[in-house]
């Protein structure tokens, strides 16, 4: 895992940022009690509506169907101002108890997607399974699918948007990944067909590579 603020690697059991101090028992006494986040979409508010929650949880599907082996937990709300929504992103993932005891190190392949709609932002943590795979950079590009949808107040269309670029950016990567190690991949020429955004096709074929 990276820290929000200085993108240093951090271990498991850090709780504190060696490079710029970000410290998770600070935060603590910052943002209090921290909400118990379940895989699925999390909309209190129901920012979303009724048709843009449906439409959420499919792409939701489509891309967990893809990559059965990664947990994605969405959760739309506004975040607490005191802190970067990048931060608050990577609280939540640490703190909210999203993954599972048996999700430590190595097999946490959980991806927290935290969409603010008063700042018109979202910012995504993954865990440390897949942090050998998916960098920083990665994250950026998918985050960006979604920034025009965002900046128009469109957040399920937004959140649609980053989920299909994430699904298109592993996608990449298992494939970079297959022709590298030589692992034939039946199933790749299938998963690169375009995916529409909001088209509910097929189910999606399993990578099962991670
Ligand atoms: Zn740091």
């Amino acid at each position: 895992m990276h820290c929000p603020y200085c993108q240093q690697s951090l271990t498991e059991v850090s709780v504190q940022c060696g490079a710029c101090g970000l410290d998770l028992g600070r935060l603590d006494a910052v943002l209090g009690i921290p909400p118990v986040i379940a895989a699925g979409v999390k909309d209190t508010g129901n920012v979303l509506g009724k048709a843009g929650a449906r439409q959420v949880r499919g792409a939701l599907g489509r891309f967990e169907a893809r990559f059965p082996q990664v947990q994605v937990a969405l959760v739309v709300e506004p975040g607490p101002v005191v802190v970067p929504l990048r931060t608050w992103a990577w609280w939540l993932f640490n703190r909210g108890q999203f993954s599972s005891a048996l999700d430590k190190g190595s097999v946490n392949r959980d991806v927290m997607l935290v969409v603010d709609p008063s700042r018109r932002q979202a910012a995504m943590t993954i865990g440390y399974g897949l942090e050998p795979f998916v960098g920083p950079r990665d994250l950026a590009k998918a985050l960006e699918a979604g920034v025009g949808a965002l900046a128009a107040g469109e957040w399920a269309v937004a959140c649609c948007q980053v989920l299909v670029a994430l699904d298109e950016g592993l996608r990449g990567i298992v494939g970079r990944m297959s022709q590298t190690y030589g692992v034939p991949l039946p199933l790749l020429k299938e998963a690169s067909r375009p995916v529409g955004l909001l088209d509910p096709g097929e189910p999606a074929a399993p990578l099962s590579y991670w």
